[in-house]
């Protein structure tokens, strides 16, 4: 028998009331073997746009955990970014079993999803193509299947929150001879690294792929670190870049940075993690406002904004980080907690 969820994960603010998902849907279709999840968190500020992840969840109640904390991540990151989208997400879990090709899956999968046509926009995520939404989006009225990789956007805005950062806690604020730990030399990971090779930052980084790293430190005239003390690297930004909750109660103690700044989405373990490293008198940059350069791409594209256009509201991430560092500064907050009221206040005033 599979164990109950735990939804005590699944709010990252404590404030499960206000941002509580609005529709949580199980699909289950004996003759294709689906089985998926669609969580719409929040439609306060339009429909829930978020990608559809296909992955081997251990069990169902992993997949809908995750699916949650997703889904919530994205109202965040689309109401901090000021997008005019709410935060979904959904889930296909991969079996084995699923004795029907792909394309008869993704079908159905939107003959499933069709009646949320009007509160949820599936996108491409992690383990979906571009040509799998268009598959879904037979059934479904808005889909995005925009096939260009966010990720040189997401780095995009992840370096503008990084200088940012950088200008906060130094009064000259350039990387020049800063040292930088990136985690996850992936899509998002490498492209951040060139941006701050070419600031003159003094690169430390490591991955799984120890290959990807030894090739990457080699072009930008970095350092390989090991993977396994990563967060205790000692260092001027940590930047985890790969998985989540890589910053906790048990690895805050030994963190040797000043400030901690990535495109990882679900940074920290829980919510408390923000308290102890505000504590520490490290400056930790909320995930959700410093990796949204991909959707804010996305939202440029079906805008039919200019390149310029979209490049200026991504670098836009950078006045934003520091407003928040310097609001919760001045209020003794965290700048989680900051980022949150932002959010709050945002959900408010559409809700008006
Ligand atoms: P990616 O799959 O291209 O790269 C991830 C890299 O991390 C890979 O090189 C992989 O080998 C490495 N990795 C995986 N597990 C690891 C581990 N335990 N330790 C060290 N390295 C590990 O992914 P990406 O698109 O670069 O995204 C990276 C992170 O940023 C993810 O958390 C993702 O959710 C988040 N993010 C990405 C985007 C985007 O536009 N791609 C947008 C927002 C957030």
């Amino acid at each position: 028998m599979q164990q109950a969820p735990d939804m005590t994960a699944v709010t990252t603010s404590g404030d499960g009331e206000l941002f509580a998902a609005e529709q949580v849907l199980l699909c289950s279709d004996p003759t294709t073997g689906l089985h998926a999840i669609v969580v719409v968190d929040n439609t306060t500020c339009g429909k829930g746009l978020g990608g559809v992840r296909y992955y081997p969840y251990p069990n169902d109640a992993a997949a809908l955990v995750e699916c949650r904390r997703l889904a919530h991540g994205m109202t965040f990151k689309h109401a901090a970014a000021e997008l005019p989208y709410g935060g979904a997400k959904s889930v296909i879990v991969k079996t084995t079993d699923q004795a029907v090709d792909r394309t008869t899956l993704m079908h159905a999968f939107g003959r499933m999803i069709a009646p949320l046509g009007e509160v949820y926009v599936p996108a491409v995520d992690m383990g979906t193509t571009p040509e799998d939404i268009a598959e879904i989006g037979r059934y479904v009225a808005d889909v995005e299947c925009d096939d260009e990789d966010p990720a040189p956007m997401t780095a995009l805005g992840v370096h503008a929150g990084i200088l940012a950062a950088i200008a906060h806690v130094d009064d000259d604020g350039g990387l020049d001879g800063l040292r930088v730990a990136i985690q996850g030399v992936g899509h998002v990971g490498t492209a951040l690294a060139r941006l701050l090779a070419e600031d003159g930052a003094d690169l430390l980084v490591t991955d799984i792929d120890e290959d990807r790293a030894r090739r990457l430190a080699e072009e930008v005239g970095g350092t390989v670190i090991d993977n396994d003390s990563f967060a205790a690297t000692d260092c001027d930004v940590l930047a985890p870049c790969a998985i989540g909750r890589t910053v906790s109660v048990e690895s805050i103690p030994g963190l040797r940075c000043r400030i901690v700044a990535g495109a990882a989405n679900d940074m920290l373990a829980d919510p408390s993690c923000a308290s102890m490293l505000h504590e520490r008198g490290i400056a930790y940059v909320p995930d959700f406002l410093i990796n949204a350069g991909g959707v804010i791409l996305l939202h440029a594209k079906r805008e039919q904004l200019t390149r310029q256009e979209a490049i200026d509201a991504i670098k836009g991430i950078g006045p934003r980080v520091a407003d928040v560092l310097s609001q919760a500064q001045a209020s003794g907050a965290t700048p989680l907690a900051v980022a949150e009221e932002i959010v709050r206040a945002r959900l408010e005033k559409e809700a008006r």
